[in-house]
């Protein structure tokens, strides 16, 4: 498996260099756009382009409204603080996610709760987020409260796996009956759909990243995405100091957050939602030649759910066993073809060990057997 696994993702990159697991593209207007804010000198808070990028992505996704962030992180702190996540509250994610999603509601002074995956969709489970809710929760005229601690249960927060949309009309219907704010993490997913609709777009709030190694780069950038006009509004002036427009009285009316993404960034946001199209097209086809590689093996590529578009932003492959796994993650690394594991679960780590927690047997089970090959767009490095 493993030389015939080098030799194929080297054919596909034309390479006999160092193959990372992803680079970021830049083929279009990135220089130019960039340069223009450096020779505006308008590179940090005031600038044209964090408008043009907010509004290409409200384009794009169909956002009601976008604000841009200095991170994915931000956009997600941004989209609990929004949501009335309150100290001492739960948030009920997914233990198989990047550490982002869990600190941003550590720091609300939230405690995350974790519930299983779906195999399907490696995201929150909604058959184990209702079995969750029936078994440890209870419901009255205030909201959804853990029966053993007393502790509000104030939004459910899905990720969508390396792009692959989470069951989001399963989970915003128990949301609904639980009274539950629906939060999605699509930090990984955008150019991903469920049901024809954008990822982030469902859910009351949808948080997107623009780090290094996402589909798109600002270099370090997030977008909220809000379905309410009203929220939108409020989460941009929030996370611009709250600010009251003023000539020149500085009065903010609450406290505000300062994360504002910096013009120098959006410039190359902009730039770079002029190729989305295309990294997506290449992206599938990528996805479909490793899916070809797979078929009649014992490895299973992990292919986009059932009535769901991905943007296959991580391809990965999943090994018989975790002997298996092991095997290909040293023979590929050590042929410079870069490979990884998913990450530590995060119930896994000191900071979220005493966790409550649903059954993880499908989430710890893929722990041990997922692997993420190379997936950047073919021609970026
Ligand atoms: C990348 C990512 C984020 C946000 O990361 P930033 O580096 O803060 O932009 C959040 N959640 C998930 C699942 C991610 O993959």
């Amino acid at each position: 498996m493993s030389t015939a696994l080098v030799n194929f993702i080297r054919e596909l990159y034309q390479s006999n260099e160092f193959i990372p697991l992803h680079a970021p593209s830049f083929r279009g207007n990135e220089l130019q756009y960039v340069s223009e804010t450096i020779k505006s000198t308008f590179v940090s808070s005031v600038g044209k382009f964090v408008d043009e990028f907010e509004r290409k992505i409200e384009d794009f996704t169909g956002t009601v409204k976008a604000v841009a962030t200095v991170n994915g992180t931000a956009a997600l702190h941004s989209a609990l603080y929004m949501a009335g996540v309150h100290a001492g509250d739960v948030v009920i994610t997914q233990p198989l996610t990047f550490v982002a999603t869990c600190n941003a509601l550590y720091h609300m002074g939230a405690e995350p709760v974790f519930v299983d995956i779906s195999t399907n969709t490696l995201s929150l489970c909604p058959a184990a987020l209702s079995q969750f809710l029936q078994q440890q929760a209870r419901i009255d005229d205030q909201g959804c409260y853990l029966k053993s601690s007393g502790q509000r249960i104030r939004a459910v927060m899905p990720m969508h796996t390396f792009g692959h949309p989470a069951a989001l009309d399963e989970l915003m219907q128990i949301c609904q009956q639980w009274q539950l704010i629906l939060i999605e993490d699509a930090a990984e997913s955008l150019g991903s759909y469920y049901k024809n609709r954008h990822t982030g777009t469902i859910g009351q709030f949808g948080a997107l990243s623009f780090n290094g190694n996402k589909i798109i780069t600002t270099g370090g950038g997030g977008m909220l995405l809000c379905a309410g006009l009203k929220d939108g509004e409020r989460a941009k002036h929030l996370t611009t100091t709250a600010k009251v427009p003023h000539r020149w009285e500085f009065y903010h009316d609450e406290p505000g957050f300062n994360y504002r993404l910096p013009n120098l960034n959006a410039a190359l946001g902009c730039a770079q939602m002029e190729s989305l199209s295309y990294f997506l097209a290449q992206k599938r086809q990528l996805a479909r030649q490793y899916q070809a590689f797979f078929a009649d093996t014992d490895y299973q590529f992990v292919d986009e759910p059932a009535q769901c578009q991905a943007n296959f932003w991580l391809n990965a492959v999943i090994c018989p066993d975790l002997r298996s796994r092991d095997k290909l993650l040293h023979s590929t690394n050590d042929a410079n073809v870069m490979t990884r594991p998913v990450w530590q679960l995060m119930h896994q780590l000191p900071a979220f060990k005493h966790a409550i927690r649903g059954s993880l047997a499908i989430a710890e089970d893929l722990a041990q057997r997922l692997v993420n090959l190379p997936s950047s767009v073919p021609e970026a490095f």
